[in-house]
């Protein structure tokens, strides 16, 4: 049985509240939301904080509001069950509620947030093992090691961004509010990746993410498709987002694809997806979109099934994310 290292808990009210005791604790906090990704991450001593700020009593990061007309705002607190089965979410970004009620298991996504989704810590299949079990290999440099198991030439990890939600956010153009004593800031979801398995996210140690912000539903229909070893539950090894806006006409306005789980970010396939603006989607266009999409997709071995295979299913995955559309 895996045991978690011990540490202080605290539990504020307010975000102010929260805001100051992560500036006051400092290097040695965390912050925890529904924890489904902490917890294992600490009972495997990936993260041993002294100090865990939670986040689950703190009413302003729960509420869902706005319109698809003006944009709808998501606390960063609100459960992935209550964003799968929104009414709102479900009819005007399908592809978000699809994303949310794909992960993990109905008991987790009862707990985990979309905040915590967000900032999901990437994922090896050399990292997310036990302490022992990375003992026994050495370690690796994106915990208490030196070198990269999957790269050993490289400087660099490799570590992919696993979340469903971050390449449907992604293509969704949303932005996330950022808080902390210091101010607060909006920033695009896209900004808040970097390409760095070790160190993936832009937002400072110090900054709390309150609250992901929607654009205007404004005519965009969305899919995601998500492929995965066991479809009751299991991480992504691939996740296609595509956002498309027609015009009167019934060609492509707008188009964004972008590709979770093939990068230590969401890869955005912006030149593929350019390619169907001012077309009618046919099988001849999806089909070369599909193939120019999944050149973005340069998967290592460190995920689960084969390199090659996900390679060949990275075009068969955005060629039915396409096609979806055909039929609205
Ligand atoms: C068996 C299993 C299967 C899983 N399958 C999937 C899957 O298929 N797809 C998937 O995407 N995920 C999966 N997960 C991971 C996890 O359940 C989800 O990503 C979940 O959404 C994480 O949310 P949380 O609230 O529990 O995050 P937490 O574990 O509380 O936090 C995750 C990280 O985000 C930080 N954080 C959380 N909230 C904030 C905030 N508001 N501001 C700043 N930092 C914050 C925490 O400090 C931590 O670093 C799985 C986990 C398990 C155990
Ligand atoms: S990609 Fe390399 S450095 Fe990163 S977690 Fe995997 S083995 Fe470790």
């Amino acid at each position: 049985m895996l045991r978690l290292p011990p540490f202080r808990y605290l539990g504020p009210r307010r975000l102010d509240e929260a805001a100051e005791m992560l500036a006051q604790e400092g290097e040695q906090a965390m912050l925890v939301a529904g924890g489904t990704d902490l917890y294992p991450n600490m009972k495997r001593r990936q993260f041993t904080p002294p100090v865990l700020i939670g986040l689950r009593a703190i009413p302003a990061l729960k509420g869902l509001s706005g319109s698809p007309e003006q944009g709808i705002c998501v606390g960063a607190g609100v459960t992935l069950s209550t964003l799968a089965k929104h009414p709102l979410i479900l009819q005007h970004y399908a592809a978000l509620a699809t994303a949310a009620g794909s992960v993990s298991t109905p008991q987790l996504r009862n707990v985990g947030t979309l905040g915590g989704n967000l900032l999901l810590d990437t994922r090896c299949n050399y990292y997310n093992q036990t302490g022992f079990w990375r003992h026994s290999i050495g370690y690796c440099m994106k915990k208490d090691g030196d070198v990269c198991l999957v790269a050993p030439g490289s400087s660099r990890c490799w570590a992919i961004s696993s979340a469903d939600t971050a390449p449907v956010l992604v293509s969704l153009g949303a932005q996330v509010r950022l808080v902390s004593i210091r101010g607060e800031r909006i920033v695009p979801v896209r900004e808040l990746f970097r390409d760095d398995g070790m160190d993936p996210y832009t937002k400072a140690r110090d900054e709390i993410l309150t609250e992901i912000l929607l654009p205007p539903a404004d005519g965009w229909h969305s899919v995601y498709l998500k492929l995965r070893r066991r479809g009751s539950f299991d991480f992504p090894i691939l996740g296609v987002a595509v956002a498309l806006r027609f015009a009167d006409d019934r060609t492509v306005a707008d188009a964004r694809i972008t590709l979770g789980a093939v990068a230590s970010h969401p890869v955005e396939a912006t030149e593929a997806a350019a390619q169907l603006v001012g077309q009618s989607l046919n099988p001849e266009l999806i089909d070369a979109v599909a193939v120019a999409a999944a050149k973005r997709s340069k998967p290592l071995d460190n995920a689960d099934l084969t390199i090659n295979y996900r390679k060949q299913v990275t075009p068969v995955f955005v060629r039915r994310a396409l096609s979806q559309f055909t039929k609205l």
